[in-house]
């Protein structure tokens, strides 16, 4: 009897993205290869569990190299047939919410790629978690066609403005290409709990 020797993932990260298909062809061939990367660095994936889109196109790429993808999909959501069919493990939860909380508490870092109000909504909420010291990991964005910028210059503006302090600037890296993101996650600098201390400006 042969046994097939299992590829350990040890770490997990949770990567929100969009679920559009009609964005520039670019946005999903950079998603396909943040897949494609992560799955070479051993780095299991858990994300939105959607098929369409950059979602679709980051399974499918760390898929076709050997990674594994967790996809935590609303129940209404698979109702509808959104979810993609050939994920390593698909779990059904009842809410939008039940699912963001457990993607991002399954993983040690997070990954925002371009995408619309889905998007954002799941990376502020992990900017703001690590503000307050209840998400210690990194938070890397693929900064792809620049879109990100403006979205740099009001994390900026919020720090200029005091709504936020100096040191939130060290909440979030951003990357121009998707092989960026391994050296991204690895030098993110420390956050800890103690980060409360300074979450109110
Ligand atoms: P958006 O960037 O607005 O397309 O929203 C994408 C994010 O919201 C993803 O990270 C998902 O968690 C969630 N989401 C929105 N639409 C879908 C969908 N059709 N299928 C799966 N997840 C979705």
């Amino acid at each position: 009897m042969s046994v097939t020797a299992e590829r350990v993932f040890e770490r997990t990260v949770c990567v929100y993205c969009a679920s559009s298909r009609s964005a520039d062809p670019e946005y999903r061939r950079a998603a396909f290869r943040v897949g494609e990367v992560l799955a070479e660095q051993g780095i299991a994936i858990v994300y939105g569990g959607g098929a369409r889109g950059s979602m679709g196109a980051l399974a499918d790429g760390a898929l076709a190299r050997g990674g594994r993808v967790v996809g935590i999909l609303p129940r209404f959501m698979a109702d509808l047939e959104w979810g993609h069919r050939g994920l390593s493990e698909l779990t059904l939860v009842e809410d939008m919410r039940t699912r963001k909380h457990l993607m991002l508490s399954s993983a040690q870092a997070a990954i925002a790629l371009p995408g619309g109000s889905g998007t954002f909504e799941e990376l502020l909420e992990a900017l703001t978690l690590k503000r307050l010291g209840l998400f210690l990991g990194p938070i890397v964005l693929v900064n792809t066609r620049n879109y990100f910028d403006p979205l740099r210059a009001l994390l900026e503006s919020a720090v200029h403005e005091r709504f936020m302090d100096e040191r939130h600037l060290d909440m979030w890296q951003i990357v121009s290409a998707p092989e960026d993101v391994p050296g991204a996650l690895a030098a993110a600098p420390q956050w800890s709990a103690s980060a409360r201390s300074f979450a109110a400006v």
